[in-house]
């Protein structure tokens, strides 16, 4: 490896595998959109990413901003590549998206803030698709179906902001300079930008999902009451026994529609 010792504080698992990066890169979408990377690390990602399209890169190690700064000087001198050193969760709350134009997100992100960030970029209304490594089990929560195990508030979020959502495949450990302990999977996110989830809905979905292998009634009913939750599950003919992984994402936004409308939180 490059002389950098990997920080994990910052979650730096470097990809050092050719034919995954090769394959991330097939997987981008054929489009006009900037792209945007977050944690371009030592730049094996950027270096491929860069061949094709502008590239705006957010990376919080000043280490390695210095190393990304010699090695793409080039690129950085003739626009291909735009360089900001800052926390991107930060970089969102200062200026609420990260390109001021459509954007596909394509990183290798840090798995101690992985969930943030693809929710932020869910929300990030100049974001279309996002394709990001992360660990399997919390890929496989974004991309779950309605009764399947892992169908989650993420799921339905997911879901309810997307026309499409799945992983595109597996990566192991040994693809990784240090190699993480789990499993990495590339989640691709075909964003829905005529869709969007009102103010309150993801509280309202925690307490749904808070005991996941729970009956949703039992959930719901810590901020609705406990009658009023029966009613509404009748009114949207949804079977009091339910477990929260049961149901669509439609239902629940339909069954949030309720709550607000009628009233009906606790
Ligand atoms: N893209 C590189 C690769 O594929 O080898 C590095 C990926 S490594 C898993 C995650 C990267 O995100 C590191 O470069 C790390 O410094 C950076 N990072 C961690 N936290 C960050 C934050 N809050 N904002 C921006 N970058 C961050």
């Amino acid at each position: 490896m490059d002389k950098i010792k990997a920080k994990k504080r910052y979650g730096q698992n470097f990809l050092k595998d050719e034919s995954i990066l090769l394959r991330i890169i097939e997987s981008m979408p054929y489009n006009k959109n900037k792209l945007v990377e977050i944690g371009p690390g030592l730049g094996d990602l950027t270096e491929k990413l860069v061949k094709y399209k502008d590239v705006r890169a957010y990376e919080v190690d000043r280490d390695l901003i210095s190393i990304l700064r010699t090695k793409f000087a080039i690129q950085l001198d003739n626009g291909k590549l735009e360089l900001l050193h800052t926390d991107v969760l930060e970089a969102w709350d200062n200026q609420g998206s990260l390109y001021d134009g459509k954007y596909d997100m394509i990183a290798n992100l840090p798995y101690y803030i992985a969930t943030n960030i693809i929710l932020r970029a869910l929300e990030d209304d100049n974001c279309e698709h996002i394709i990001v490594m992360i660990q399997k089990e919390v890929a496989l929560k974004f991309a779950a179906n309605e009764k399947e195990k892992p169908f989650s508030a993420l799921s339905v979020i997911t879901k309810l902001l997307s026309n499409e959502a799945r992983i595109l495949f597996d990566v192991p450990p040994t693809s990784f300079e240090p190699a993480p302990k789990v499993m990495s999977s590339i989640l691709y996110i075909r964003k829905d930008a005529s869709k969007s989830i009102e103010p309150g809905f993801k509280k309202f979905l925690k307490a749904c999902f808070v005991q996941p292998r729970k009956k949703l009634s039992k959930n719901i009913a810590s901020v609705v009451n406990k009658d009023e939750v029966l009613k509404m599950f009748e009114e949207l003919d949804i079977n009091e026994n339910v477990r929260p992984h049961e149901i669509s994402a439609c239902l629940y936004s339909q069954m949030y529609k309720k709550v607000v409308n009628n009233g009906r939180n606790k």
